[in-house]
């Protein structure tokens, strides 16, 4: 099955819906393709709160005055040629023709291995969240909420109105960095509406600044978690332990396509071009920004990609707003280098192939470790231990290959044949 688009657009979060309504209201056929059953994204496929609820609504309105066709369970995995990108729906294989390409593929929880932290019902804090909205019961469980990031209290404010028990949340940051950012969040309305409202949310629910977990236990699935908090160690009782460590972009894809990553990000101009002419991307993958700069971001991608320069320079200043406030966020809960020294010799560091970081550590690299060990050739191909091990050893994350996702036999037989020099030199560029 083919279709083709002027502007399609990867990834129906904020940053997508905006992309493909700004591109669409110009009267041009626009695609937006989700791996999901439902368009939102991380935060609006199933609106944590009455506020966000609403915008989704109005922006879900737009999309369908706007007449963007949507593809929702579709999964883009490899680029066939350029301007050409194949995706798996159902038992179906799509190929997907485009003029202009806005990716907005959104982030991920970064995960960092303790003793413990691959038992059952040690998950992570955006994932147990996503697991309640799909129906997990979770009234009067204890959850200890965990690591760092604002989405740490989202998830605490979520979990507590559907019933659970919330003993503590760690926040591996320290005070005075929170100080900091509480005091620039009062410089803005809307922010500082948010950060009184979860307040009022979690009023009664032990905060813990310089905490973080150590150790999980428990026998068939967590019963008990030991956390650090100012030096000392005390272990807490709990059913779930839900515990992420901020968030790290989905460039893969982007990388894939061969446009310039820097710093870890998918690199921009004002434009939100990337280093492809044709290929924008908007959202989380260049930064970690939240809510508002995802949607600015795709606003601008959609205007430009459109041929509309001139209403999307009128969104910069907004732009530069958020982006001072992801510079502010990224500073704050940056990792403390006490983190690294989480893992025993013995803990799992790749959950998909099993190994430890001790058989880890006798590496220099991430090839050679992936070489000598299958780190990151599982399943999830290193989303989960690539992140980790960035930091852990301070490799430098290895190139792309096709496809990006796991998919059917009779899907790879299809792909495209890689043209291996093409793609060494490719992966020199980006190194
Ligand atoms: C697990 C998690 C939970 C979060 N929960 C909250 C919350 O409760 N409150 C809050 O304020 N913020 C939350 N955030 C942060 C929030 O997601 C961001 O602030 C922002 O909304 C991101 O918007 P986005 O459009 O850039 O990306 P996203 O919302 O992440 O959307 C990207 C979409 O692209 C899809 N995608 C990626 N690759 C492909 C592909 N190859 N093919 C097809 N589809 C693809 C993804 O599945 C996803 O649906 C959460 C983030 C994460 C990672």
């Amino acid at each position: 099955m083919s279709q083709s688009f002027d502007i399609l657009v990867i990834g129906g979060g904020p940053a997508g819906i905006a992309a493909a309504v700004r591109g669409a209201e110009s009267g041009v056929a626009t695609g937006i393709v989700d791996d999901n059953a439902t368009l939102g994204g991380q935060i609006w496929r199933r609106a944590p709160t009455e506020n966000a609820a609403q915008q989704a609504a109005e922006w879900h309105e737009r999309l369908q005055k706007a007449k963007v066709s949507v593809l929702c369970g579709t999964r883009v995995f490899d680029q066939a040629e350029p301007g050409l990108l194949l995706a798996e729906r159902d038992n179906d294989m799509l190929q997907l023709a485009y003029r202009k390409l806005v990716l907005a593929t959104g982030a991920r929880e970064r995960f960092l291995p303790f003793p413990g932290w691959t038992l059952p019902n040690v998950m992570g804090a955006g994932g147990l969240q996503a697991m309640v909205k799909a129906g997990l019961p979770i009234r009067g469980k204890r959850v200890i909420v965990a690591g760092t990031g604002p989405l740490l209290l989202a998830v605490a404010t979520y979990l507590r109105k559907h019933g659970a028990e919330i003993p503590i949340i760690c926040e591996q940051a320290s005070w005075s960095r929170l100080a900091r950012f509480g005091l620039t969040l009062l410089t803005d309305r809307q922010k500082a509406a948010q950060a009184r409202q979860l307040k009022r949310d979690l009023a009664g629910v032990h905060f813990a600044a310089n905490a973080w977990p150590v150790a999980a236990h428990g026998q068939n699935a967590v019963e008990s978690v030991t956390i650090m908090r100012n030096g000392n160690s005390e272990e807490i009782a709990c059913d779930y332990l839900a515990c992420g460590f901020h968030l790290v972009p989905n460039t893969e894809l982007a990388a894939l396509l061969s446009c310039q990553i820097r710093g870890g990000f998918v690199h921009v101009d004002d434009l939100q071009r990337t280093t492809l002419s044709n290929v924008f991307c908007a959202g989380e993958p260049t930064s970690i920004g939240g809510l508002e700069l995802s949607l600015t971001e795709g606003e601008i991608a959609g205007l430009v990609a459109s041929n509309r320069v001139q209403e999307a320079q009128r969104l910069f200043p907004a732009r530069k707003k958020w982006r001072r406030f992801a510079r502010r966020l990224n500073r704050t809960f940056s990792l403390r280098d006490e983190l690294r020294g989480l893992a025993s010799p013995d803990t799992i560091v790749c959950r998909c192939e099993d190994v430890p970081h001790s058989r880890l550590r006798e590496h220099n690299g991430w090839r050679a470790a992936k070489l000598h060990t299958r780190c990151g050739m599982g399943p999830c191909q290193g989303r989960i231990c690539g992140p980790a091990t960035e930091f852990l050893f301070r490799w430098n994350p290895d190139s792309v290959r096709p496809p990006v996702f796991p998919v059917r036999v009779s899907s790879l037989a299809a792909m495209p044949r890689t043209n291996e020099s093409e793609r060494t030199n490719f992966e020199e560029a980006n190194r």
